[in-house]
């Protein structure tokens, strides 16, 4: 079932949550809602599945307006943050509940009801946990009883919000590679929230960037990480350095630092630039020459793991930046904190302050 959004506006009082949301969701998709803390991210899950209404706009389930349709009638699952699962029932009673609830025409056989829960909980992993009580689960396995409970409707669209939140680090990436293979195998149009950058590169088909009610960027994980669109698309996803300089024909200052910036040869105007660098795009020397190169003094190393991280004070500046290198640069230039190295930024992305959010 495919999700379609057009100019979707949504106000609180006087505060615009969400303005003009235009979206598409094929069929089978896994989406990631991506952005900061009251971007909207949520207020759009709710109003897909119908628990908010929008004030402007349309939505499509496979090409049919549901704006009039009740919450059931939508066919949609629901995860959320916190598990939400009824204490008093066992794990059995839990995943049945959505099918137990049905008028008797619709109900399924009792025999069916527990086939259908078994296999679900072996789909979810957890065959012979039916007849524990939540309390008596991990975090992990309650969340994975609140998809199971999902599921057993036969949803056609899935929508989680912060699915994983609750969790501990680990747990978290456990179980979003497991939802990852649980959506290859059963392919149902899915949506989740999430505010964590790493978990939408790692699970999406697609990623949704919200900021402010609007969306500043869709594309697959490589896109969106690749040529981010604009100032915040490259700050919110992953780790970088900010730089601010001036633009004068095509040449950028930053510092002492001076580059050629050939995108905007063109433009006549000198301003202000804010650029980006990705702490694995510095190279570092220890010896340089031209403008091309700042020097910067290591404060930290951090080097567990396949590459070091260097924490350097910029001397023209005096800004901290981080700097990412492979472990064998890394012992190939002996360095130490307190030494004065040459740094290189590469790849740098340059974006002019007016247009900057
Ligand atoms: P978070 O990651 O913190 O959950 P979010 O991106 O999901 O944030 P929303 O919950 O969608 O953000 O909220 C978007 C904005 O709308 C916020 O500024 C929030 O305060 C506001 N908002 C949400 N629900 C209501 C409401 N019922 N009444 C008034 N304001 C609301």
């Amino acid at each position: 079932m495919s999700i379609e959004l057009a100019g979707i506006h949504k106000q609180f009082g006087s505060f615009a949550a969400l303005k003009n949301i235009n979206l598409t969701v094929p069929t089978g998709e896994l989406v990631a809602l991506l952005g900061p803390s009251g971007s909207g991210k949520t207020t759009l899950l709710r109003i897909i599945a119908g628990l908010e209404q929008a004030d402007q706009g349309s939505i499509l389930f496979h090409g049919q307006d549901t704006s009039h349709y009740e919450v059931q009638q939508r066919q949609v699952g629901f995860v959320f943050q916190h598990y939400a699962l009824f204490r008093h029932m066992t794990v059995f009673e839990n995943v049945a509940f959505g099918l137990n609830v049905r008028p008797k025409n619709l109900r399924p056989s009792a025999k069916v009801i527990e086939e259908k829960v078994h296999q679900l909980l072996s789909l979810v992993r957890l065959d012979g946990f039916a007849g524990r009580y939540p309390s008596q689960l991990s975090g992990g396995q309650r969340q994975r009883v609140a998809l199971a409970r999902a599921l057993a409707v036969e949803p056609q669209v899935l929508l989680l919000d912060e699915p994983f939140g609750a969790l501990d680090a680990k747990v978290r990436k456990e179980l979003r590679r497991w939802l990852r293979q649980l959506h290859d195998e059963l392919h149902i149009t899915s949506v989740f929230v999430t505010h964590d950058q790493e978990e939408a590169l790692d699970v999406a088909d697609r990623i949704v960037i919200l900021n402010q009610g609007q969306i500043e960027q869709m594309g697959t994980p490589e896109e969106v990480y690749e040529q981010p669109k604009n100032a915040f698309v490259y700050n919110f996803l992953g780790n970088v350095n900010l730089f601010r300089g001036r633009i004068q024909q095509g040449r950028v200052r930053i510092g002492s630092l001076e580059i050629e910036a050939p995108e905007y040869a063109h433009h006549d105007d000198s301003g202000s630039i804010i650029s980006y660098v990705r702490p694995y795009n510095l190279e570092i020397e220890r010896s340089g020459h031209g403008q091309e190169y700042f020097r910067a003094k290591i404060v930290h190393i951090r080097a567990v793991g396949p590459t070091a991280f260097l924490e350097l004070k910029r001397e023209d500046t005096a800004e901290l930046i981080e700097a990412e290198l492979l472990k064998e640069r890394y012992r190939e230039l002996n360095l130490k904190i307190g030494e004065t190295v040459f740094v290189k930024p590469k790849d740098l992305k340059i974006f002019l302050e007016d247009y900057c959010i």
